[in-house]
């Protein structure tokens, strides 16, 4: 059975499962990762049974420090330094060439390796103590809402062994920038919290932002397109206007209104688009685990600065694949 279990000990539990070749479910600022021994094939391979991940899509290697990074990279550029100095412990991920040290299910088979370091005193004390780096994907089943909360962890792995280590709900609340430095010029490839202005003034250069439904993108990121983040209810994006006719089994996700227009189910959302990001798929879960059989989600307020309009871009991604059918 999944067990959430907090404190020093858990810590030290997980490190000895790691070391076992176990998995190990462990907070990060993001979401909940599903954590395992990078250099171990065996412990990689089960972490995408157990999500049930197509196998060409690559994982991220978490490390503690940027020498971790280090011996997981080949190449570690002037720029990698200057953003893991920049954002690290951090919700950005570095898309690098490889170590032959990298089993190649981590990376499907190609050159090169997603590394971030996560900025959560649980992560870095789980991934300080065991040492090594440790892959750690979402802990959800492939396709399903990201877990932001250790219940929703165990909840979806109810009738796994597998301990879930409590950090409380996630700060963040949705995945890391995903950004590829191994072209002529950096660019994003999944969008998250930390947008490209904040990269190219550290980088003091152009960054490119790849639109994810591009089918070419399929090829250089697998996993950023198609139906993710879905509740097992239906779900449909919907503007302010369309709220009005919801019926009342449709569950609302909304920030603009204080009651469901039909006397049904109404999640309040945050109107700052960092705590809306923040709450989303919590929002989602509880959506899906209400009696509606719908879950209509508002789209997310509008932004005022770079910062919101990073996070806006980054959140109508997650919600148009979370609704899409
Ligand atoms: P997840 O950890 O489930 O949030 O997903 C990690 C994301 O990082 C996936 O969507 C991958 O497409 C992306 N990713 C991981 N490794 C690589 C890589 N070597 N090159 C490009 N993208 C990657
Ligand atoms: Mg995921």
């Amino acid at each position: 059975m999944a067990e959430i279990v907090a404190g020093p000990e858990a810590i030290a539990l997980g490190v000895r499962l790691l070391s076992e070749g176990y998995l190990v479910a462990f907070p990060t600022e993001t979401v909940y990762g599903l954590g395992a021994d990078a250099l171990n094939p065996d412990a990689v391979a089960s972490v995408f049974a157990l999500k049930g991940r197509p196998s060409h899509n690559p994982l991220i290697v978490h490390v503690s420090d940027e020498a971790m990074a280090q011996r997981v990279v080949r190449n570690w550029p002037e720029a990698a330094t200057k953003l893991a100095r920049a954002f690290w412990p951090g919700p950005l991920t570095l898309v690098l060439p490889k170590t032959s040290d990298v089993p190649d299910a981590i990376t499907a088979g190609g050159d090169t390796v997603a590394v971030r370091c996560p900025e959560h005193p649980v992560a870095l004390a789980l991934i300080e103590s065991f040492a090594k780096p440790i892959v750690g994907p979402s802990a959800n089943p492939s396709g399903y809402i990201s877990p932001t909360t250790p219940e929703h962890v165990r909840d979806a792995f109810a009738e796994e062994d597998l301990l879930v280590i409590d950090g409380g709900h996630c700060r963040a609340g949705i995945e890391s920038t995903v950004l590829d430095l191994t072209g002529d010029s950096p660019a994003i490839l999944r969008q998250g919290v930390i947008g490209a202005h904040r990269i190219a003034e550290v980088l003091g250069c152009d960054v490119q932002v790849r639109a994810a439904h591009q089918a070419e993108d399929e090829a250089r990121s697998p996993g950023l397109i198609g139906a993710h983040y879905q509740p097992r209810t239906p779900a449909r994006l919907v503007s302010v206007d369309e709220l009005a006719s919801a019926p009342s089994s449709a569950v609302l996700i909304a920030w603009s209104i204080e009651s469901h227009p039909a006397g049904g189910a109404l999640i309040t959302m945050p109107q700052r688009l960092a705590a809306y990001a923040q709450a989303i798929y919590r929002a989602l879960h509880e959506g899906d685990r209400s009696r509606g059989d719908q879950i209509w989600v508002e789209s997310p307020p509008s932004a005022s600065d770079d910062d919101e309009r990073a996070i806006a871009e980054a959140l109508h991604e997650r919600l148009r694949r979370a609704t899409q059918r």
